[in-house]
Formats: C-alpha cells, structure tokens, sequence
C-alpha cells in the first residue's frame, strides 16, 4: 500500500488533503490527438477519485499509458515502456511504495488481458470507449474492461476541474465523433475504437465555451472519420460537421476552428461550402489519400480513386484559394508494384502538399491485407518510404519558404526559448516564434515571416492591428 493511502482511501476520505498528500498520477500519452484528448480526460476521471498530477513517473501512485495499437512499432513501444515501469514499480515496491499501473487505448482494446500475460505487472487494462469505469476498477486496483459498453462514456465521465480546463491551453482538441465504419483493409481503427459515434452538438459546444471561458481560442474538432459527424443538433435533428463549425465559430472567444481527421469520401457539399463561408475556420486540410494508385486504392477498400481524390482538392480549392493541404500515405502495401509507387508520386507532385506523413504498411493482425499474400519486402518499403519523404519534404520547405514575407494572424500559446519569444501557429499549423508580449499569448497577432528555419518559421510584429485570419494576404 501507497504512504499515500489507496485510491479508494483518497476517494472515500474526502479530507485527504487534510490527512496527508493527496496520491499522485502520471498519464503517458502515445499516438494520435484523439488519445491526448482521452488522457486529459482520464485525468479529470483520476482527479475525480482523489489523485492529483505529477510531472515524475517515479513519483506516482498511478501510471497509465494510453497507447497505440495503429502500427506494429507504435504497441511495441508500448511493452518496451512496460518493462521500465515495471522496474520502477518494484523499486517503488521496496521503498514500501505501491503503484498501480493501467493501460488504456488502442493496445488495451485489441490486446485486453493478454498485456497482464505478458507483462504481469500490469494491474489494469482498459479500452478507450470504457475508461469512464475507471473508478470502479481503481477501488479493486485489479481487472480488464473492454466490452464496448452500450453507454457512451461521455454521459459518465466527471466534469473538468477549472484547473484541468485550464491546463488544456490556447489550442484545445475537442473529441466530436468517435470510432469508425469504413474498414480500410489496413486499419485496426474499426475495431479498437468500435463503430461510429458522434456525441450531440449541445454537449460538444457547452464544452468548447468552458474551454474559451478559461482561455482556449483555437479549437480542433477530432474523430477518427471526423468528417462523418451526425449527431444530435440543438433543435433535435441531426446536425453535420458543418452545422457543428458554424455553430463553435458563434461561441464566445473561439478565434480558430479546425477538424481532423477527414476521409475524402465525406467531403460533402455542405463541408467544402464551409470552407468558403465560416470565417474562423483554417485555411488548411488533413486529408489522407495513402495511394496514388487506383487499383491499390481499391484493395485497400478506400472507396474512391485518384481522380475523385483530386476532384475534391479542386472543389476545396475553389471555395477556398489559400487553402493548404496535408496528407497521410501509406507504401509497401500488400501488392504494391513500382508502378503503383509511381503513380503515388504523381498524385504528391500534382497536389502539392503542404506537409504530409508517410509510413510503411504495417500488417495489423485481425485486418484483411494483413492475410495478404503478396506482402511487399521490408528493403523495397524503405527505399520508397525514403523516396516518397524526400519529395514530401521537399514540398513542405517550399511551402514554408514561399511564406517569408507573407503576413499571417498567428495564435501564440507558448512561451519560447529565449525570454520575450512566444511560440504560436499560422493559420497552416506551420510553429513560428516571434518577440511578442505575452499579453498577446491567445489573440490573433498580425505577423510578417521573416525567415525559415528546419521545423519552424521566423518571425516579427506587424504594428498595426490584426486582421481576421483569412483576411491576412
Ligand atoms: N481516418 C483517417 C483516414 O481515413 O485516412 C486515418 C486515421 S489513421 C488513425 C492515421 C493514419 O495511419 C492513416 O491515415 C494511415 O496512413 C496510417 N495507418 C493506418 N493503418 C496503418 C497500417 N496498418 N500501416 C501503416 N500505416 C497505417
Ligand atoms: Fe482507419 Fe481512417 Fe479507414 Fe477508418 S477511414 S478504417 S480510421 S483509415
């Protein structure tokens, strides 16, 4: 038992700051944003039955690890990471110190009690959609849970302290929809995370005003499929995810919307008309192709081709002309030949990207083409990985360089390296850091590019006001 007392002791106490320290907990978060968003709320979960934060995993009472299932190195690191806490553990142990360790996300769901197997100093194990029964399993310090429960977790996870909604800072990630139907024969998202779900616009925009009430002003909207949103509107119909950007970009304080991750097939009318007529919304797109082939397009079950791909980049285009695109690719993928690899590289030189992510097909068990036969040789992905980067990269410096002189209204939401720098984001999620007051820490400041770095830009004050983002030349 912890000198810090028990969990259940913390809860069921309610003096225990008065009796002693209050048990700590450290959260450790792998993978996407959707899982920094599921930490921060299995922290408001963990504060809800006594715990407070620590920056010192060898100080907590509590550790978990919200991990990654979405390529073989992502669960991998998982385990390797469990070997060290478990070290820690057992010298925690000695110091007559008890730790329980949780593991959470993707890995928990698909693995569930085969991670307390192979690494049984793991207490707990619990998926993504159930972590809201965090405290029940906490109190008996032992269990797996990842049925998919039939009620949401939303409706059952406890309120946000102040402090927490404060700690999520200028730029705050808002889960709107979650899960996802589409099963792209690479993907364990389908079954990790469950079918898809969108939580009511109400619930999503009374959280999006808490968060600008205490000082957020840049909001993503995410989901794995966030593009396919549906959920209850405020007058009881269904609401889209355009419905929902017009709706957050009327709250109070919100200066900045953006939404990730979108799958091309659902940039419907309404979206792309979005792009054109709310203000607030960001000139710039994540939209995943992961081939420029249509025949690996179709194994893959994307349900659509490089030329519907491309349509759509030119209907966004049209609503909206500054606007930048991003991407994910996948190559090596189950019968993969040069051909196809070329046909990739096509489809990046024609869109041009502003940044992208490229990864090597990753076989996840349980997924179609992880059964594939023609499985394409770990040589051959490399050397088109590092191909299809360079280009990629290429872009991105062009892209950055192209804006040196460009005036941007950026949002700054932390402090720089030296003292009197601020770091904040364009409105292309390029980092730049400038000498800025930090008064202007959260408000939109008109900046000039003056230079490019490797990952970030330079750059300075424009005296005059700021003017609305896509205002900014
Ligand atoms: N929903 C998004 C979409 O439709 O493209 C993707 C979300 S997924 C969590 C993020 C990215 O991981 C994908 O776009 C894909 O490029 C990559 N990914 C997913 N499964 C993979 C696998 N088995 N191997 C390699 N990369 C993978
Ligand atoms: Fe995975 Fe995205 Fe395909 Fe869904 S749409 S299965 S999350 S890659």
């Amino acid at each position: 038992m912890s000198k810090f007392g028990s969990p259940v002791a913390a809860a069921t106490d309610g003096a225990a700051e008065a009796s002693g320290p209050a048990p700590r907990m450290f959260i450790k978060s792998f993978g996407c944003q959707m899982n920094v968003y599921d930490s921060q709320r299995m922290a408001d979960v963990a504060i809800g039955e006594g715990y407070r934060e620590t920056e010192r995993i060898e100080d907590a009472d509590l550790v978990i690890l919200n991990t990654c299932h979405i390529r073989e190195r992502a669960s991998e690191k998982v385990f390797s990471e469990l070997g060290k806490i478990r070290e820690l553990k057992e010298a925690r142990a000695t110091a007559g110190l008890s730790t329980t360790l949780v593991v959470a996300g993707c890995v928990a769901q698909a693995e569930g009690a085969e991670i307390r197997r192979r690494q049984p100093a793991v207490d707990i194990v619990v998926g993504p959609q159930s972590y809201h029964r965090l405290p029940s399993l906490l109190r008996a310090e032992r269990g797996v849970e990842t049925e998919f429960p039939p009620e949401s977790k939303f409706d059952h996870l406890p309120p946000s302290t102040p402090a927490a909604v404060r700690a999520r800072g200028v730029s705050a990630f808002v889960t709107v929809q979650e899960g996802c139907d589409k099963f792209c024969s690479f993907c364990v998202v389908p079954y990790t995370r469950g079918a898809e779900a969108s939580r009511p616009a109400a619930d999503i925009l009374a959280e999006i005003g808490a968060l600008a009430r205490a000082g957020a002003r840049e909001f993503t909207l995410i989901g794995q499929n966030v593009n396919a949103y549906h959920g209850r509107s405020e007058s009881g119909g269904v609401a889209r995810l355009a419905d929902l950007l017009a709706a957050a970009a009327r709250v109070p304080g919100v200066l900045r919307l953006r939404y990730s991750t979108s799958h091309p097939l659902d940039m419907s009318e309404d979206l792309i008309r979005a792009h054109a007529e709310n203000e607030k919304l960001a000139p710039h797109l994540h939209l995943p192709v992961q081939s420029g082939s249509d025949r690996i397009l179709a194994v893959m079950n994307r349900r659509h081709g490089v030329r519907g791909y491309l349509e759509i980049v030119a209907r966004v285009r049209e609503a909206r002309p500054d606007i930048a695109f991003s991407s994910d690719f996948i190559v090596g993928f189950p019968g993969e030949t040069d051909a196809d690899f070329e046909a990739t590289l096509a489809l990046a030189r024609e869109v041009e990207f502003a940044s992208a992510y490229a990864f090597k097909y990753s076989p996840r068990p349980g997924t179609p083409a992880a059964d594939a036969a023609a499985q394409v040789d770990i040589a051959t992905k490399e050397r088109r990985l590092a191909t299809l980067q360079q280009l990629l990269e290429a872009q991105r410096q062009a892209f950055n360089s192209a804006t040196v002189g460009r005036r941007f209204a950026v949002i700054f939401d932390k402090p720089g390296r030296r003292p009197g720098q601020l770091i904040g984001r364009t409105p292309y999620m390029q980092s730049v850091h400038a000498d800025v007051d930090a008064s202007r820490m959260g408000e939109l400041t008109e900046i000039e590019i003056t230079g490019v770095k490797p990952n970030s830009l330079a750059g300075r004050v424009v005296t005059q006001p700021a003017r609305r983002s896509r205002e900014v030349a």
